[in-house]
């Protein structure tokens, strides 16, 4: 490959110096009291009495507590949202509807330290991820403001049918619809879901991750200072299995966005489905890349090296499986275990580090387990991996695993959600799209070459909502970003001007002369 590009250059996401600003501390502080969810635009409490414990994964320090969310909270988060539609946010236009949403952009940004140290402290994330995760907001609601602008609100034109019938369309929001997110992107995520569902003139109930929440709960106090109504975005926190299971069951939301893992994923669609709400799911990836022969593998290892390593393996499509040309095999393996084993592991609020801690305390038994499933399946280690300690923070700190299997062995897990990268040889570009496309899940895979003609080839054969060359990781506002078998779906995804429909319904009107 002829390239000029310094393999070198390529570096690991890593992590500037980041202690706690002091507003981020009071917010968390709540005044000696544990942080409630917004329902109505007030703080509650919650009527259960539960309150659970937000840490910091590198540490295992207590950030805040926050109170629980039960069937009560859900219910009443669900009537101060048809409060708030009828009482005015459904006839509000799509400009006062894009006005609120950009003077809550312009208070992000005013407070992006404090959410800064959401991501990183309790969120596990090294500080040059998280910077480019805050930018997304505004990105988000960017686009969809020129998209909530084209749409056609309302009656559409009249045709005439069936013997004199006038008959139209009638777009309108659905009214209330819920949010149900992860904690690997939570600022993100709540964006995707947030800024379509409010432009569109829905009122939302966003339901984050018990393990990130305070992002959410702090977007949700700064939509009350950017001016939108009581009632028209709630939060709510609380565990998956409680309070989000009774949003799912609730037959008044009409619609659900869901992010997060397919198992969940199943269990909403299920409940939902018994009272007809709408469902719609983003969920894991089993991602692969191919390294073709033409490849320089210092160069590639690096690349698709930083992307296994994104948010150290928990992103949702990122790169678990490799698969690389017998001619450049040997080279690209031998670089990646160069690339791998000199990532810096630390805590991630600590300048330099790269590979930081993963979230809880479950996640290292699990990706312990899937490491051993691989190696039982075949797998040879080259990067053993495992639970490791670092000085001065007691967090869940894990080392990169990288292991070679024979093509075709059954030696890879589902989601590992780590770095954890398995390389199997190949002799053709047909048996790895083979290999590749031999998952049940469908999110986001790539190809690496310097010939773009055909790179773009290889990708639309990937049985993926993502397909990429040179790149992996990759969202871009404009286009779906969404998911295939397992990973997603119905529908486009996020991000595109499909999206918006999801939060609207559409009905069709008929009018008959009357007779006589
Ligand atoms: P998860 O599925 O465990 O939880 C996601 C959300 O669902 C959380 O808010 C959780 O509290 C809630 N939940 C859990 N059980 C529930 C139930 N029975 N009823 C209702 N809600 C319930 O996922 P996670 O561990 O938070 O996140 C990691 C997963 O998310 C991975 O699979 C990852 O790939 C996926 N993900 C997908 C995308 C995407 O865009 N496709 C993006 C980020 C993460």
């Amino acid at each position: 490959m002829s390239t000029t590009a310094d393999p070198l250059t390529i570096e690991a996401f890593t992590a500037e110096s980041f202690s706690a600003p002091e507003p981020f501390t009071r917010f968390c502080n709540n005044g000696g009291k544990p942080l409630g969810g917004i329902i109505g635009g007030e703080e509650v409490p919650g009527s259960m009495n539960a309150i659970f414990d937000v840490i910091n994964p590198g540490t295992k320090e207590i950030l805040a507590t926050v109170s629980e969310m039960g069937y009560d909270e859900v219910n009443d988060a669900v009537a101060a949202g048809y409060r708030a539609f009828h009482g005015g946010w459904k006839n509000t236009s799509v400009e006062e509807r894009i006005d609120l949403m950009m003077k809550l952009v312009d208070l992000l940004e005013r407070d992006k330290k404090l959410l800064l140290a959401c991501e990183i402290l309790n969120g596990g994330k090294v500080s040059e991820l998280a910077h480019g995760d805050l930018t997304h907001f505004k990105s988000c609601a960017d686009y969809f403001s020129s998209v909530a602008r084209t749409v056609n609100f309302g009656d559409g034109g009249v045709m005439s049918v069936n013997n004199g019938q006038d008959a139209y369309t009638f777009i309108e929001p659905w009214g209330v619809v819920a949010g149900i997110v992860p904690w690997n992107y939570p600022v993100v995520l709540t964006a995707w879901f947030m800024v379509p569902a409010l432009l569109a003139g829905n009122c939302v109930l966003l339901k984050p991750s018990e393990e990130t929440p305070l992002s959410a709960l702090y977007i949700g106090k700064l939509a009350e200072e950017a001016g939108f109504p009581a009632g028209v975005i709630n939060v709510l926190p609380g565990r998956g299995e409680l309070t989000g299971k009774f949003i799912s069951e609730h037959p008044g939301i009409r619609f659900i966005g869901f992010t997060g893992s397919p198992g969940v994923g199943q269990a909403i669609l299920n409940a939902a489905d018994k009272h007809g709400t709408r469902v719609k799911r983003e969920m894991g990836g089993n991602g692969s890349a191919l390294v073709l022969p033409d490849a320089d593998p210092q160069l590639v290892a690096r690349m698709i090296g930083k992307n296994a390593n994104q948010h150290y393996g928990q992103t949702c499509s990122t790169i678990h499986r490799v698969y690389a040309h017998k001619e450049v095999y040997d080279d690209f393996l031998g670089a990646t275990e160069e690339f791998m084993s000199n990532l810096k592991i630390g805590n991630q609020a600590e300048a330099g580090t790269q590979l930081g801690p993963v979230i809880n305390s479950r996640q290292p038994q699990r990706i312990v387990q899937g490491i051993e499933n691989a190696k039982a399946n075949g797998a040879s280690t080259i990067l053993s991996g495992g639970r490791t300690t670092v000085e001065g923070s007691d967090g869940y700190y894990l080392k990169p695993t990288l292991l070679t299997s024979e093509p075709g062995s059954r030696s890879n897990p589902q989601e590992v959600f780590h770095c954890f990268v398995n390389v199997q040889k190949v002799e053709s570009v047909e048996e790895a799209l083979g290999y590749a496309n031999d998952t049940h899940y469908g999110l986001g895979s790539s190809v690496w070459t310097p010939d773009l003609e055909r790179g773009a080839q290889i990708a639309k054969q990937f049985r993926d909502g993502t397909g990429q060359v040179n790149c992996h990781n990759t969202v871009a506002y404009g286009l779906p970003y969404g998911g295939m078998g397992i990973s997603g779906g119905p529908g486009a995804g996020v991000n595109c001007e499909e999206t918006i429909r999801d939060y609207l319904q559409v009905k069709s009107i008929f009018v008959a002369p009357y007779p006589g």
